[in-house]
């Protein structure tokens, strides 16, 4: 077992398997660049999702710790503004270096905390690793403009920090998540207070010690534990001056609407039912393999995943290699050699997800495979469900009305290109959508008549997030315009005009 500190201390001192946690540690909070154990009262339980062994308790971070994580970074909020933009690249550089140095350690708690497997987990930390990189180009990022207005007066633009902001996550990508907030919030000159998921916070206790050794200085990043008790917190403290959220939609619509009526300037990425629309000319075996591979990794707990595919004519016919093909996909824990995926989350989201395929039999549509019940051999009380297909599926059935996030491939057919794009348009959620075709035409049709924020044409994950990037840079920094008058003396008049200049 590791224990304390330690856990937190060494890379190679990471878990790399599912039996290695003898006695669990309490989670601890992050605050003035120290990991404090919390006074709390109320734990949150958070077991290994392939075994449900207990791995850890996390705090319900107390009113009194919320708030001195608060106090902590409004302390450190003038330094932290006031230091050269130079100086916070260099950080951002040594923390690039040591998420690189620590990868399977992250990967390897996101394993043992979330479940997904490890080649996965990998993925995940590099998906963040990314935007910290980026993070690195601040220098010719954060340029302002300057416009000469009229004779001797000019604007010039500036971003500024906004202060204290805050991010909270969900469970789904532990360290992708936190790091499309952690790079971009500080180097901008802000400071963060970061809430993990309750339900995995193992990998941004790890970034928060990364951040420390890379130089961050103290109550720049701040972590706070909990659940719906926090994120009130976090919306009502007026000092906290944007929220930046990812998860559900039920969450999300909350959080946007109570923080954006305090006031706060909130981003929101919210749940998903990505479809893909498959064309009968689309190269067959590599639209089959692009399907199941989005569909089922990650044991579609991914707000990318591909989870609703329609079926255009003759491409209906393909169902079968699907099945096939999620038929040789190995389930098992997410630390044993060739699992392809591992557990949902948690018992609960086992059982929702097996009750929505159950309500598909229900409602009259034809499950083509069925992974309940499955159970990995030597894992038999892990949340583990194998790749489930359901065909035949109709709009209003309420395996397609919901986000599923499980490992479950909802598939509809009809007979035109027209009633796809229609079909598609007529769902209410996002994120993304794709189209496997040969036509040039036909994707260019596509990609003009679909209504959602992200395209793939034959890429079924096409994540082009809004989070980093420039729209992230604006999200953190505020826009300042000065506007100066320097003119020469004689050209000063000697009556006060009240008029708009015109
Ligand atoms: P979730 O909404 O349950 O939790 C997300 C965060 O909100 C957590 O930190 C949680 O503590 C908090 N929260 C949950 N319920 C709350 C409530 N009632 N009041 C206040 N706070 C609350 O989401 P999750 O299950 O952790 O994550 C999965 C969801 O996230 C899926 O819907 C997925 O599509 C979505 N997601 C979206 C994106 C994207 O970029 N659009 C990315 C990843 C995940």
């Amino acid at each position: 077992a590791l224990h304390g500190s330690a856990r937190y201390s060494s890379a190679a001192s990471y878990i790399n398997n599912h039996d290695r946690i003898a006695s669990p540690i309490n989670t601890k909070y992050f605050i003035d660049n120290q990991f404090v154990d919390s006074k709390t009262t109320e734990w949150i339980d958070l077991h290994d999702p392939a075994t449900n062994n207990l791995v850890t308790r996390v705090p319900q971070s107390t009113d009194e710790e919320l708030k001195a994580a608060v106090d902590s970074a409004a302390k450190a909020f003038p330094g932290w503004k006031a230091t050269s933009l130079l100086a916070r690249q260099q950080v951002m550089f040594r923390f690039v270096a040591l998420i690189r140095e620590n990868w399977d350690r992250l990967a390897a708690s996101i394993t043992l905390e979330q479940g997904k497997t490890f080649a996965d987990a990998k993925g995940d930390v590099l998906r963040g690793l990314q935007v910290a990189e980026t993070s690195c180009g601040i220098t010719t990022q954060l340029t302002g403009e300057v416009l000469e207005v009229a004779k001797d007066m000019e604007t010039r633009s500036y971003r500024e920090p906004l202060g204290i902001v805050s991010a909270i996550c969900p469970f789904n990508f532990p360290a992708m998540i936190p790091l499309w907030c952690i790079p971009l919030a500080t180097v901008t000159g802000n400071c963060l207070i970061l809430k993990p998921s309750e339900r995995d916070p193992g990998a941004a206790m790890i970034l928060a010690e990364l951040a420390k050794e890379a130089g961050l200085p103290e109550g720049v990043l701040n972590i706070v534990h909990g659940a719906a008790k926090t994120v009130n917190f976090i919306i009502d403290e007026p000092r906290i001056k944007a929220i930046s959220f990812v998860g559900s939609d039920k969450a999300g619509k909350y959080i946007y609407t109570r923080g954006s009526e305090q006031g706060k300037r909130v981003q929101a990425n919210l749940g998903a039912k990505n479809h893909a629309c498959i064309m009968p000319d689309a190269n067959r075996n590599a639209t089959v393999n692009a399907l199941v591979g989005a569909a089922f990794g990650a044991a579609g707990q991914r707000c990318m995943a591909l989870s609703a595919i329609v079926l255009v004519g003759e491409a209906q016919e393909w169902l079968s290699d699907v099945v096939e093909q999620a038929k040789r996909l190995k389930v098992n824990a997410g630390f044993e050699e060739g699992a392809d995926l591992g557990p949902v989350i948690s018992k609960h989201s086992k059982e929702r997800i097996e009750s929505l395929v159950q309500s598909a039999v229900d409602d009259g549509a034809t499950l083509l495979l069925d992974g309940r019940g499955y159970k990995p051999e030597k894992y038999p009380n892990g949340n583990f469900i194998a790749p489930t297909i359901i065909s035949n599926v109709k709009p209003h059935m309420k395996c397609y009305t919901e986000e599923i996030f499980g490992p479950v491939l909802v598939c509809m057919n009809v007979d035109t290109f027209e009633d796809a794009v229609d079909l598609i348009n007529a769902n209410k959620y996002g994120n993304g959508v794709a189209i496997f075709t040969n036509s040039g035409a036909t994707a260019a049709r596509f990609q003009r008549d679909i209504e959602a924020g992200q395209v793939g044409i034959n890429t079924p994950i096409p994540g082009g997030n809004y989070f980093y990037g420039k729209s992230g840079l604006n999200f953190y920094t505020q826009l300042k315009t000065v506007t100066s008058l320097w003119r020469s003396s004689d050209a000063i008049s000697t009556k006060a005009s009240t008029a708009m200049p015109t």
